[in-house]
């Protein structure tokens, strides 16, 4: 096994743990506008994923990622499940040469692309597209523009994607079981925005140590 597969099970543990951490705050975020099962969802389905991907011997990092991805999709119903586990498996292809800035870019953006293929939300819906597409592209332009590292990049999409979720609470939803909700929804802060912030702040915690 190669260091970076080590490294992307190690990822993929991190966050299992960190969303059984926020299960709670997850859970109280979609209970006020949705179904209180986003915490549960995400503990579990991440839970899952991260024993499959450890059962992987001898292994590369798009096929954790894609095992991942699988994992979440037959393990978490719902829209997050779809959303989450069916971007990263589509996405995981980008990986097969490896982690480069180049690779981590084209995956960066193909999960987003399959996102807003499947979810037809676009930034504004309160949704987690609203961390994500900032995420993003803050990493794109870090990495292609700005020529920063990898880890800075993520280090900026981090704070992009912080900005996401706070944008979510000030608006109305419109795709996903919140918009039922109407003008009720406005003041609240959206739990898939907020898992995925919470994903992408392990990814930069992890990759730090
Ligand atoms: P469900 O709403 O089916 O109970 P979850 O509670 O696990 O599923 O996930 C809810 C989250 O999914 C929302 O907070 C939102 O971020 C995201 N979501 C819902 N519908 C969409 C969509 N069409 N596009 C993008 N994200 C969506
Ligand atoms: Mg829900
Ligand atoms: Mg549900």
């Amino acid at each position: 096994m190669t260091e970076q597969t080590a490294a992307v099970k190690a990822v993929v543990r991190a966050i299992a743990e960190r969303l059984e951490a926020e299960r709670e705050h997850l859970t109280d975020l979609d209970s006020a506008i949705g179904d209180a099962d986003h915490g549960g969802n995400m503990a579990r389905g991440w839970a899952e994923a991260a024993t499959a991907v450890e059962d992987l011997d001898d292994t590369d990092v798009a096929t954790v990622v894609k095992t991942a991805g699988r994992t979440l999709m037959s393990e978490v119903g719902g829209a997050s499940g779809p959303l989450y586990g069916g971007s990263l498996v589509f996405a995981s292809a980008e990986l097969d040469d490896g982690l480069t800035d180049e690779t981590l870019v084209a995956f960066a953006e193909t999960y987003l692309e399959k996102v807003t293929d499947r979810g037809d939300a676009a930034v504004g819906d309160q949704t987690m597209v609203d961390a994500l597409v900032p995420a993003v592209h803050t990493f794109k332009k870090s990495i292609e523009v700005d020529d920063l590292p990898a880890i800075e990049a993520l280090a900026k999409a981090v704070d992009a994607a912080e900005r996401g979720v706070a944008f979510t609470v000030p608006i109305r939803a419109s795709k996903g079981r919140a918009s039922y909700l109407g003008w009720r929804s406005v003041g609240h802060q959206d739990p898939g925005a907020t898992s995925t912030l919470f994903i992408l702040e392990t990814l930069l915690a992890t990759t730090r140590e």
